[in-house]
């Protein structure tokens, strides 16, 4: 266990710091400003979090020890052990795009998530900025979730280490090929898609939810992808708010590519 919490730390931060030097060499907008102040203010935000995520994770792991005896979970199919680890990864990973997607429909949860979708430049920084009470209701919500799903905090751990340097890769500036973006879409969502997803018109910001698999947006009608994303607005403006009403899903050709 503590091999994995140190690998988690590991892969958070090894993949952080390549991605900022990557996309400081191979940047896909150019000037995104000062990227030190702008990192500065994203780390600051991250840091406020971690006095929530913390706490979170030992409290999480405590019940999720506790709660093994009575409800199994997953770990009651009879099937084999590394089959029921990839089963609840693949599982948490589907929390995770439904989380997300509930935060984009909820004109409540908005709010706060509102605050990730505000960053005016889009870097490996912006993977770690949100509102804090959206960082709570997350980490209050995974008590009951993983419970159900049987998950332990070891199988979380595998989860984060593999899934936090793919959310920092599809958040980071880095210009890549269009064909490589093209077969990296088919496993994970790239920068492509998560530029999209940071676009300021709401059709565009309500698609690409996924945050390791790319396949939850394949398969639930949220998937966007364009050619040609150079003159795309990040951030968030009076129009993207005042736009309340929402595009359906399946109007935003799930399929293309
Ligand atoms: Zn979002």
């Amino acid at each position: 266990m503590e091999t994995l919490y140190s690998l988690s730390w590991l892969t958070t931060i090894a993949g952080g710091l390549l991605f900022w030097l990557i996309e400081g060499r191979i940047p896909f907008f150019s000037s995104p400003g000062t990227r030190g102040n702008h990192a500065k203010m994203n780390l600051s935000i991250a840091g406020i979090n971690l006095l929530i995520l913390l706490p979170g994770s030992i409290a999480l792991s405590f019940a999720l020890e506790h709660a093994k005896p009575y409800w199994s979970g997953v770990r009651a199919l009879d099937i084999s052990p590394l089959a029921q680890t990839v089963l609840i990864v693949v599982l948490i990973d589907l929390w995770m795009y439904t989380w997300h997607r509930f935060n984009h429909i909820s004109e409540f949860l908005w709010r706060f998530h509102a605050v990730h979708h505000s960053d005016p430049s889009l870097d490996v920084t912006t993977a770690w900025r949100f509102h804090y009470v959206e960082i709570l209701f997350s980490e209050l919500l995974r008590f009951p979730v993983f419970i159900l799903i049987g998950a332990s905090i070891q199988d979380l751990l595998l989860y984060s280490m593999i899934m936090t340097p793919i959310i920092e890769f599809h958040h980071s500036n880095i210009r890549i090929p269009s064909a490589v973006d093209r077969m990296l879409r088919l496993i994970v969502p790239t920068p492509l898609m998560h530029r999209l997803h940071h676009s300021a018109i709401r059709a565009e910001h309500d698609t690409n939810y996924g945050s390791m698999l790319s396949l939850w947006d394949r398969l639930f009608g949220s998937y966007l992808v364009k050619k040609d994303i150079s003159d795309i607005a990040i951030g968030l403006t009076n129009e993207s708010d005042s736009d309340k009403q929402r595009v359906p899903a399946l109007l935003l050709r799930p399929f293309n590519n």
